[in-house]
């Protein structure tokens, strides 16, 4: 079902249609492992792909599929594929574009776990990586190798909120027919949409702003239809990191909203980030949406709104961050992001742990950077928080000076 409706309609309306399921006017929840044949001749035709329908929930399911649909028209994509995790669409579309002997090229600063991903495809069947800053042309151009299989991309990326020019490695990648993954966590469809601007693959950590309940882990990838239709038949069906039905369910509960709630997590993040700036023992803020971020005109290029993301350094040590984040109360010290519950969390110790040290430094990532998840409260209780906490942490660097 294809509609032309502003975003905020489609991701209600688009991929559903209610007098298919009896009228009902929530996708019906399909909770079932298998599907049964009337005769035996309809099970061997639907195995042999000659009839269209269900066989077992690993190789499709009608509820997994309605959110599969409106994920595709989201993203503007042909084809949409839901998992049982965002590293679950990681690996499929990774695997999947990469044989042995072959090189990925990626930007600098990715998820701590597609990192370690990366160094088991590595060390186990040889497939190369290279982590480099897409900030200068030159240096994208003379990092590609002829074994470069796929370019891989976050931005904003997590968690030093770097942004990569979409447009920019589009360019490029062409030129070399190299294809362009996008991990599109932070932003969603809704505040950006990298295949409308030629990149090839689109993910999802659906658990973030997609689920947008801190209630389920699951992943997505969109993109064109012939690559897809073979990541559900191979690295999606047989290594199995399929969503479960009610999972699936729960994403199409969620996204209904992603627009409204977006929307309020942006503007919470703005009015939190400019407070953040103006407090002394905030070192620096790192927030796509303010003019002195150093791609603020990017960032208004390629993302509709800046997003609910907002890391920042604290003064001090590692350990007078720490304090900081055991003195703030309303706000929660947890990983994960996109809840309606505003998160914090030290990178360093937690999601970034697994990257050694003399890495993590040249990405960015200190001893005294925190990452926000700015959630959907009321920006003054969020601030409020957050100030009782900066103003009552004291950082011992202070006393030694
Ligand atoms: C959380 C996250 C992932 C991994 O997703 P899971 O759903 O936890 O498996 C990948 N990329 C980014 C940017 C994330 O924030």
């Amino acid at each position: 079902m294809t509609r032309e409706k502003r975003f905020e309609t489609e991701v209600i309306h688009n991929g559903y249609d209610s007098l298919n399921y009896h009228g009902s006017l929530v996708p019906p929840l399909f909770q079932t492992s298998t599907f049964t044949f009337p005769t035996a001749e309809e099970g061997e035709k639907r195995f042999a792909g000659e009839t269209e329908g269900y066989i077992y929930s690993r190789l499709g399911n009608p509820t997994v599929k309605v959110l599969e649909d409106k994920v595709a028209a989201l993203e503007k994509a042909e084809a949409a594929l839901a998992f049982g995790s965002g590293m679950a669409a990681v690996s499929a579309v990774l695997f999947y574009l990469t044989k042995s002997g072959d090189h990925i090229l990626c930007s600098e600063g990715i998820y701590g776990c597609t990192f370690g991903l990366l160094q088991l495809m590595e060390k186990k069947h040889n497939i190369g990586h290279s982590l480099i800053s897409f900030d200068k042309e030159e240096s994208v151009r003379a990092a590609i190798r002829d074994n470069t299989a796929c370019i891989y991309i976050e931005t904003p990326i997590n968690p030093t909120m770097k942004l990569v020019d979409l447009e920019m490695t589009v360019r490029i990648a062409k030129e070399y027919g190299i294809p362009v993954v996008v991990d599109n966590t932070f932003c969603s469809p809704y505040l950006q949409r990298p295949l409308e601007l030629g990149c090839d693959y689109v993910l999802h950590s659906a658990t973030k702003y997609i689920g947008g309940h801190g209630d389920v882990v699951a992943g997505l990838l969109a993109g064109r239809k012939e690559p897809l239709a073979e990541i559900a038949m191979t690295t999606l069906k047989d290594i199995g990191g399929i969503i479960s039905p009610f999972d699936a369910w729960l994403l199409l509960r969620g996204l209904k909203t992603l627009p409204v709630r977006l929307d309020r997590h942006c503007d919470n993040a703005e009015r939190v980030a400019r407070l953040l700036k103006e407090h002394s023992q905030v070192k620096k803020v790192y927030f796509p949406g303010d003019p002195d971020f150093s791609q603020y005109q990017l960032a208004k290029k390629q993302m509709k709104r800046p997003g609910g993301m907002i890391s920042f350094e604290v003064k001090g040590t590692k350990a007078d961050a720490q304090k900081f984040l055991n003195h703030c109360h309303l706000i929660k010290i947890a990983v994960s992001l996109g809840d309606a519950e505003t998160l914090i969390q030290h990178p360093a110790t937690m999601t970034h742990s697994v990257v050694p040290e003399a890495e993590r430094v040249k990405m960015g990532i200190t001893d005294t950077l925190i990452r926000l998840s700015v959630g959907l409260e009321a920006w003054e209780d969020i601030w409020g928080d957050l100030k009782q906490a900066l103003d009552t942490y004291q950082p011992t660097s202070l006393h030694q000076a």
